[in-house]
């Protein structure tokens, strides 16, 4: 009793900076009846880090999206814990808890167990800055906010009603500070405070406004959505990096196409991808580009919903492969050869996108390996299927080059072919290069054809090593 009372007085750090309370009002205490949170879509982990700080004197809560999926019944894929212990207070109590990042410090604690390793993130509860002094660029963007504050305020802080909501597991109530259990009744999606104000402070919040509509189906509030338009220009003030990054979130929400349509009723596709201004703006015209990036989304969707994974470069060469193909036409059309022509194609769509949004480097390597990839699919003689096979991101290319079967832009008996070469034995492989040599007639030079690499089943283990 008494330790753990000295330890309550204690647990104010000295070094911490606690703003004035701001006027933020009383939540509302909803009980498990009114929220029907299943305790069993709970993370251990995440209820042991909360349940940890209680027991050292701490107030602390499961926060944000996690709250928000559990109340729609989702399973969360990840628990952010909110506290009032400071990053440090909150490190001593865990052994495996590392403190990130200096903008905004927080900890990681990290479990292990069956499987991959939970990232229970901890933050702590963080200040209101008011508008005045260093935390605030000219346009209103806030630069630096590293200062504690009440639960109030950090509520107050949050983007969206649905995702200021605050779980104690223990107690399994939920505390609500503006409307969040409501709203998701309505199935609105309202920014708290004054939503132009917030878009200045953090024009990514725009985006998220977009990313969340798509993911839950709920609406935009009327005074939540119409400062975008006006406002959409200040995401070219977002740093790049940030920018891409909010940009994966949203393809790789599970709702990507919905997304994508989001971002064109609200007008924020300008400058991200040139391949949205370019497909979101024109009509008809753009049909085939428009159905071969309708597919791609759908198919990322589908893997995501069903927790299988995507390659992010994989993804960026489907969304601008429209535009690829364009400007390799035309090279093609000034009389350049087929492999430079798209090699060249490759450079200026990427330039051309940079000047939005930069893919990052990783990204941008496997994005032209697949491309690189494609005119390989349809050279079906001498040896030239056998290497293609062995390339390490074959898969990628094969399931790119699926889709533009799918979409017509390429023979889809050609893909049938691919599908049957890697699923069939050497003597397989062989037979269906007869096939493809009846098929056109242009069977491959002799030359070739003795130049050919035996399977690599078939090479014994110590010749292979040799
Ligand atoms: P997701 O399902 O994508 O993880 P999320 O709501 O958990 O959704 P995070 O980016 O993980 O989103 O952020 C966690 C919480 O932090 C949010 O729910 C929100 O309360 C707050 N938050 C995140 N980004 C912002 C922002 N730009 N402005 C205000 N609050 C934010
Ligand atoms: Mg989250």
């Amino acid at each position: 009793m008494i330790t753990k009372f000295i330890k309550r007085i204690l647990r104010r750090d000295p070094m911490v900076k606690h703003t004035q309370a701001n006027n933020t009002g009383a939540p509302k205490r909803i009980p498990k009846k009114a929220h029907r949170i299943d305790p069993h879509l709970l993370s251990k982990n995440a209820v042991k880090v909360t349940h940890t700080l209680q027991q050292a004197g701490y107030e602390a809560f499961i926060v944000g999206g996690a709250v928000r999926d559990l109340a729609l019944g989702i399973s969360p894929k990840d628990f952010d814990v909110a506290t009032n212990a400071t990053p440090d207070q909150v490190q001593r109590l865990f052994r495996k808890a590392r403190l990130i990042g200096r903008r905004f410090q927080i900890v990681h604690v990290t479990f292990f167990g069956k499987g991959h390793p939970e990232i229970i993130e901890v933050s702590t509860f963080r200040a209101l800055l008011d508008n005045a002094g260093d935390h605030v660029a000219e346009s209103g963007r806030i630069l630096r906010d590293n200062v504690w504050g009440s639960q109030g305020e950090d509520a107050a802080r949050r983007d969206f009603t649905i995702n200021a909501m605050y779980y104690d597991p223990s107690s399994e109530t939920v505390l609500d500070y503006h409307g969040g259990m409501a709203d998701m009744q309505k199935k609105t999606l309202r920014m708290i405070g004054d939503p132009a104000k917030r878009y200045r402070e953090d024009p990514v919040r725009m985006l998220r406004a977009v990313r969340f509509a798509a993911k839950t189906g709920f609406t935009l509030d009327g005074a939540t959505r119409a400062p975008i338009a006006k406002l959409g220009k200040l995401l070219n003030d977002v740093p790049s990096a940030r920018l891409f990054d909010e940009i994966l979130k949203l393809l790789m929400s599970g709702y990507s196409w919905a997304a994508i349509q989001g971002l064109k009723d609200a007008g924020l596709h300008h400058g991200l991808l040139p391949l949205l201004d370019h497909i979101l703006d024109t009509g008809a015209d753009s049909k085939g580009a428009n159905d071969f990036v309708k597919l791609a989304l759908a198919n990322t969707d589908e893997r995501i919903q069903s927790g299988k994974s995507v390659s992010a470069g994989f993804l960026f060469a489907t969304l601008l492969w429209p535009d690829l193909l364009k400007n390799w036409k035309a090279n093609s059309a000034k009389g350049m050869a087929n492999i430079p022509a798209l090699h060249d194609a490759m450079d200026d769509t990427i330039a051309t996108q940079s000047s939005g949004m930069t893919i990052q480097r990783r990204f941008e390597s496997d994005m032209r390996e697949i491309w690189s990839m494609q005119p390989r699919f349809e050279r079906r003689v001498g040896r030239y299927p056998y290497r293609l096979i062995e390339s390490p991101r074959f898969r990628a290319g094969y399931d790119f080059m699926l889709l533009r079967c799918a979409t017509g832009e390429l023979n889809p008996a050609i893909g049938q072919w691919w599908t049957d070469f890697i699923a069939t034995d050497v003597t397989g492989q062989d037979e269906l290069m007869a096939s493809v040599k009846n098929e056109s007639g242009n069977s491959p030079s002799p030359a070739k054809r003795r130049r050919r690499r035996k399977p690599k089943a078939a090479v014994p283990p110590e010749s292979a090593a040799s």
